[in-house]
């Protein structure tokens, strides 16, 4: 999997991504990163990308032709127009679901607003899915790229090293995944659930995804709307 950051701040990216889980699957070589700066297609000798708003209004608007020449310049040695996203609060909000199904693309293109945005004429030719990373408003798309990569990121084989982890945690079959413990077994008086110590493998896989269904009920109810339940699942529910 490659990835293609287009950004005014190059060094955020790989600041942020090279270290702990990514920064490993960057040095083995099961993701690439490249953090493509807008500037150096500039095409005045100030480097300057960006300019006022027709129309008026503060701020100031990320204009067409830099971010172009940087989509061009990644797009070159590409088989076939790769998927741009474009992070924008005014996007559809990203989710898990939306994580797996980018996780399959060869080539992925993050483009990263800063200011007001970016000129709308080079969305429309580029931009291929409009992405948000919650109801609020960034200062810019880095930290939402840096979100998507490292969720994306974790989807694709070889990337965790216990690939199981990856399948049972939360939002696999929309639910939250179960609490989990760790030594010692009581800590300022708090005992670790005792089925957890039974060697029991089947009744632990029953208590967790017990612990599972209920706090998916009680923090995220809409959750359960779209969970895929069995009728033992049910049955525990309506309990
Ligand atoms: N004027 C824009 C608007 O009202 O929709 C907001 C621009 S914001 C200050 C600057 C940049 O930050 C955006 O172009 C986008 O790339 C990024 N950004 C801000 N909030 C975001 C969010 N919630 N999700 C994804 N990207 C966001």
């Amino acid at each position: 999997m490659n990835f293609y950051v287009l950004t005014l701040f190059p060094e955020m990216i790989q600041q942020g991504l090279g270290t702990s889980i990514t920064g490993r699957a960057l040095e083995k070589g099961t993701i690439s990163l490249e953090a493509v700066n807008i500037r150096d297609y500039a095409e005045n000798k100030h480097h300057k990308v960006d300019d006022y708003p027709y129309g008026g209004g503060a701020g100031m608007v990320m204009q067409a032709a830099p971010v172009y020449g940087a989509y061009e310049a990644v797009k070159e040695n590409m088989a076939s127009p790769p998927r741009v996203v474009y992070l924008t609060p005014q996007g559809q909000v990203f989710h898990q679901k939306m994580a797996e199904e980018l996780a399959r693309e060869e080539n992925l293109v993050f483009l990263c607003g800063h200011y007001e945005g970016i000129d709308e004429r080079v969305l429309e030719e580029i931009v291929t899915d409009y992405v948000s990373i919650g109801d609020y408003v960034l200062t810019g798309g880095e930290l939402p790229a840096m979100v998507m990569i490292d969720a994306i990121s974790r989807m694709v084989p070889g990337v965790l090293s216990n690939e199981e982890s990856a399948r049972t945690e939360s939002f696999s079959d929309n639910l939250l995944e179960h609490p989990q413990y760790s030594r010692p077994e009581v800590w300022r008086g708090k005992n670790v659930p005792q089925v957890l110590l039974s060697g029991h493998h089947a009744n632990i896989e029953r208590w967790r995804r017990e612990q599972s269904l209920l706090r998916t009920a009680v923090r995220r109810p809409d959750l359960l709307e779209t969970a895929v339940l069995s009728e033992k699942d049910k049955k525990y529910l309506h309990e």
